[in-house]
């Protein structure tokens, strides 16, 4: 039995494939866009069929003429096709619009395509065909993600053409009105068309089996906010059009015709969630006894500012930016990426907002190629990748994120830092980059906050070390806890070890905020990770000495909630990690001595 937490609520569930009543069929995949949908399946895959004919030599100009017309006619609807569902989201649509572009601009598919017209005088939507096929195999074959997403993108493009050159009507049932009984879009790839379809059509969700988890689709899907989850091989070979399915992007998975049972279950909680979420906000976070708790917003992307504004957090603890490598699969120049710091500082309105440095290697597979080994987790990954050879990328960020302080309030954070070395080094880097705008007469504030993120058990242990050259911590425990227990956040055979009620975890926890006590720098720890949202946890780590938090913007209203029914006002002030992991963990760890 797993259980999860939402929105500080709790959802307990069975592993495995297939669940016990009825016809009920639980597939496991990956979350994309965390939340909850419940509709009917709508396969998506369309199907076109091809008229596939030999032409005479003389029709050969006119077929490629024909061809190329379908290029154009898509060229020209591409725009309409990407703004439509993101009006707002600048950067990320941009680069989408830019890549969809770029392929159909990529004149050696298109010339391909003509000469095999020209040479097996095949009619044009064969010959799109059969090199797309060919294009297609290549990019499967690409060890890099990041690439082999990017093939999902040309299948859709290709797709599309054909399309257009079979007049195939884009299907059906798509237009659906928003008050028909809601739909959960059904699809082998991952494709920004379907999506598209998903939003048009006021989808309750989204699924599918491929686990192109970088790619543009899946970008898309978290930034419509779309509950959805991928990866789910089975998928096609268990759902029907019209079954009820429920698609579950909390735990990352879908549950085909579930019983009566499951589908009450997951109702009630959907349901329970709106009611939650109305709930007014108070103005802070504060426990029973008045203890004020500060608490902040964890967002992957600039759009989800207006998430932390609207729940009322203090500001953003944790901007992760890796999604700007996802979005143009290559490093935005310094401008580009100034623009959208600035742009996210002025949002915020005077809030601190932290910026966290690309964080690559690892589970987030971006630049792959760079942080390969056989082990990734342990290898070239975050601060290390850019102190062992990326430095140029490092200081062109630093420089961004600095420059961006001239619009408010900025921090930034320095991910995967393993020694006080590895602090010292960025300082340095950081210190002459002021230095450099400073003699260019560059505008910046003097008041850029300098963190490091405590995610290994060296950082933890070197804490008061760190403290002294570093403005503030926040504790990453999504990877500190992969790396004090050795076991792969990601890997679902040892996931019950990322277990935060652990003695020997929360006495590491309480090591380092006792570090922090010390040096009268408590105030300056914040907790970002995702045990911040766990509804057991949170009551352990305030009376373990946490006052600071960054959550992701959904749980904030449940993290309020857990506070104002705790009293610390009888919390021992206790001396050592020792004893308060004796306090804390008493009730909840023992384990029955076997004899
Ligand atoms: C963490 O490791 O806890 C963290 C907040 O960073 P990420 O999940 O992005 O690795
Ligand atoms: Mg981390």
């Amino acid at each position: 039995m797993t259980t999860q937490y939402f929105w500080g609520m709790k959802i307990c569930f069975q592993r495995g494939i297939h669940m016990s009543c009825g016809t009920e069929v639980r597939l496991h995949g990956i979350s994309i866009c965390p939340g909850i949908g419940i509709g009917h399946v709508h396969l998506v895959d369309h199907v076109i069929h091809l008229h596939k004919v030999r032409i005479e030599p003389s029709q050969v100009p006119e077929e490629q003429a024909r061809y190329m017309r379908a290029v154009e006619t898509m060229q020209n609807t591409l725009q309409d096709h990407v703004s439509l569902v993101h009006e707002s989201s600048l950067l990320s649509t941009k680069a989408i619009l830019d890549v969809h572009n770029a392929i159909l601009a990529d004149e050696s598919l298109h010339n391909r395509v003509r000469s095999r017209i020209a040479s097996q005088k095949k009619n044009a939507e064969w010959c799109l065909e059969e090199e797309g096929f060919r294009l297609f195999a290549e990019f499967d074959a690409m060890k890099n993600p990041y690439f082999r997403a990017r093939g999902e993108d040309i299948r859709d493009m290709v797709n599309d053409i054909l399309s257009i050159l079979t007049s195939a009507q884009i299907s059906e049932s798509f237009e659906v009105a928003a008050t028909e009984s809601k739909k959960v879009l059904a699809s082998r790839h991952l494709y920004p068309s379907s999506v598209i379809r998903a939003y048009r059509t006021h989808a309750a969700g989204f699924t599918s089996e491929s686990d192109a988890l970088t790619s543009h689709a899946a970008i898309l899907l978290k930034g419509l906010g779309i509950p959805s989850v991928g990866g789910v091989h089975d998928l096609h070979a268990s759902i029907f059009e019209g079954d009820e399915i429920i698609v579950d992007g909390i735990n990352g998975c879908v549950i085909v015709r579930p019983c009566l049972e499951t589908h009450v279950f997951y109702q009630e909680f959907t349901r329970d969630a709106e009611v939650f979420e109305t709930i007014p906000l108070p103005e802070h976070c504060v426990t029973k006894d008045g203890t004020e708790i500060s608490l902040k917003a964890n967002i992957e992307n600039p759009h989800q500012v207006s998430l932390m504004l609207s729940q009322g957090l203090e500001g953003i603890g944790l901007f992760r930016t890796e999604f700007l490598l996802y979005a143009s699969g290559g490093v935005p120049n310094e401008e580009v990426q100034y623009q959208v710091y600035s742009d996210l500082v002025n949002k915020a309105h005077g809030r601190p907002v932290i910026i966290r440095t690309f964080d690559v290697g690892a589970d987030k597979k971006i630049l792959s190629q760079e942080c390969t080994g056989d082990n990734p987790s342990l290898g070239v990954r975050g601060i290390r990748r850019h102190l062992l050879g990326q430095t140029e990328e490092l200081r062109l960020q630093l420089r961004a994120i600095v420059r961006a302080s001239a619009h408010g309030n900025v921090g930034v954070l320095i991910p995967m830092v393993t020694t006080i070395d590895d602090v010292l080094e960025v300082k340095r880097h950081f210190l002459s980059i002021q230095a450099e705008l400073r003699k260019s007469g560059v505008a910046f504030s003097e008041n850029v906050a300098f963190g490091a993120m405590i995610e290994t058990p060296a950082a933890a242990v070197s804490l008061k070390d760190i403290l002294q050259e570093v403005d503030f911590v926040s504790i990453g425990t999504n990877d500190l806890l992969q790396y004090f227990m050795a076991a792969d956040r990601d890997n679902e055979q040892v996931i019950h070890y990322q277990n935060v009620k652990d003695p020997a975890f929360l006495w590491l926890m309480t090591f380092i905020i006792q570090q922090a006590k010390k040096v009268n720098r408590e105030s300056d720890v914040t907790i970002c990770g995702e045990i911040a949202s766990q509804a057991e946890a949170i009551p352990l780590l305030l009376q373990i000495g946490y006052r600071s938090f960054s959550v992701s913007p959904v749980s904030a209203s449940g993290f309020r909630k857990i506070c104002s029914h705790i009293d610390l006002s009888s919390t021992n002030d206790a001396e050592d990690a020792g004893s308060i992991n004796k306090t804390v963990c008493s009730s909840n760890t023992k384990k029955e001595k076997v004899t």
